[in-house]
């Protein structure tokens, strides 16, 4: 029972100096012998552990209060990596994080999707190229987490439906027949609502705007969840399935058919050419994109009527949304709104780009830090 007890509290020592270290630039070992309250010989036996691990290294030297220098000593961010990797229909983008969520590598491949082996294994040999023109070694790989747009089990092996690019029935081992690190599926609007929370952790609804739209919701700092994995996806909402436009997943009316990027830009357009067009004061492109911010405002009204927490406007478009189109989109909300609104509930999202990428490779980080 003693053993134990020490046990744990060794353990303790360890992984409070470790993430002190994560949290500070750097830190010699009587600064950190006096913030965790512990005596020298119990953070240096620890220093020395995490040293071993490669976990830690010595820094440079800092200036003590007595006025001798004193080691540095900060944590190794690439001690650990994690892949994460969102797949399109005709690329897929291949991200590399370190333990501070750090993006090191971001990399895009043409790679038209299927569900098959030989996409599979082609997919797969992009991950390990990157990994190796970069230097990474294969054994320091937490995992790769694949970012779909689907819908994903609970265990992130299987996707249960998936019907943009076909993939419904999809499992990892597919593809970890060609990786030697564990690999999980994401939701696609889960990944960037991971993404924005590493960046701002606060809960909230973070809406992701992209080629399609996604909703993913966050309490407590944990995306709701359930076994079939239809949580927050409040893009198929619809109150008008009978009139309204058709969506890809069969029903008429949703919200993806007025507040995707699919609906809003034409064929030959690209966010940048809409958005040029705009400022320019085209008058078309003026009058659609008003019509789509009535839309837009209407879809997080219902979102706010529903949960009331914070409301994120991630993906692709947040990058474009200033603050002029941000205070249109807050005078929609006002002047629909029908209870005494005191409190600002819409913001914009921190992580435009390559937010699923990132956000797929950010679980794998998570686990190894509560580990530590
Ligand atoms: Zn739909």
């Amino acid at each position: 029972m003693r053993t134990k007890t020490m046990q744990s509290i060794q353990r303790s020592n360890y992984s409070n100096i470790y993430h002190l270290l994560m949290d500070s630039e750097k830190l010699s070992k009587q600064m950190i012998a006096e913030e965790l309250g512990l005596s020298l010989p119990t953070v240096t036996s620890n220093l020395n552990k995490l040293l071993d691990q490669g976990l830690i290294s010595k820094d440079g030297q800092l200036e003590s209060k007595i006025g001798r220098r004193a080691t540095a000593y900060s944590v190794n961010p690439n001690a650990f990596l994690s892949v994460g990797i969102e797949v399109f229909k005709n690329y897929a983008t291949i991200a590399v994080i370190n333990l501070k969520n750090e993006v090191l590598t971001i990399r895009t491949v043409n790679l038209p999707f299927a569900n098959d082996d030989h996409y599979a294994s082609a997919l797969c040999n992009n991950v390990l190229r990157v990994l190796q023109n970069n230097g990474y070694q294969e054994d320091r790989v937490l995992g790769a987490g694949i970012g779909i747009q689907g819908l994903i089990d609970s265990t992130g092996s299987t996707v249960l439906w998936g019907k943009i690019l076909d993939c419904s029935g999809m499992k990892t081992s597919l593809f970890s027949q060609y990786l030697p690190f564990p690999i999980r599926f994401y939701h696609d609007a889960d990944c960037v609502a991971t993404a924005e929370y590493a960046a701002n952790s606060t809960d909230g609804i973070v809406l992701s705007i992209g080629e399609h739209i996604g909703t993913a919701v966050i309490i407590d700092g944990q995306i709701l969840k359930s076994t079939m994995g239809r949580d927050g996806t409040m893009e198929h909402i619809s109150i008008n399935p009978r009139n309204g436009r058709q969506c890809y997943c069969g029903r008429r009316g949703c919200i993806e058919t007025y507040c995707s990027l699919s609906s809003l830009l034409a064929q030959t357009e690209t966010l940048d050419s809409f958005f040029v067009s705009l400022k320019q004061g085209d008058e078309k492109v003026v009058k659609r994109f008003a019509e789509y911010l009535d839309y837009l405002a209407d879809a997080i009204y219902n979102l706010h009527m529903f949960i009331d927490i914070p409301i994120v406007i991630g993906g692709r478009l947040s990058k474009y949304i200033d603050q002029q189109i941000l205070q249109e989109l807050r005078n929609r909300l006002n002047k629909i709104s029908v209870f005494p609104e005191d409190e600002d509930y819409l913001r914009v999202g921190t992580v435009a780009d390559n937010a699923v990428a990132i956000g797929a490779a950010i679980p794998f980080i998570d686990d190894k830090l509560k580990e530590i």
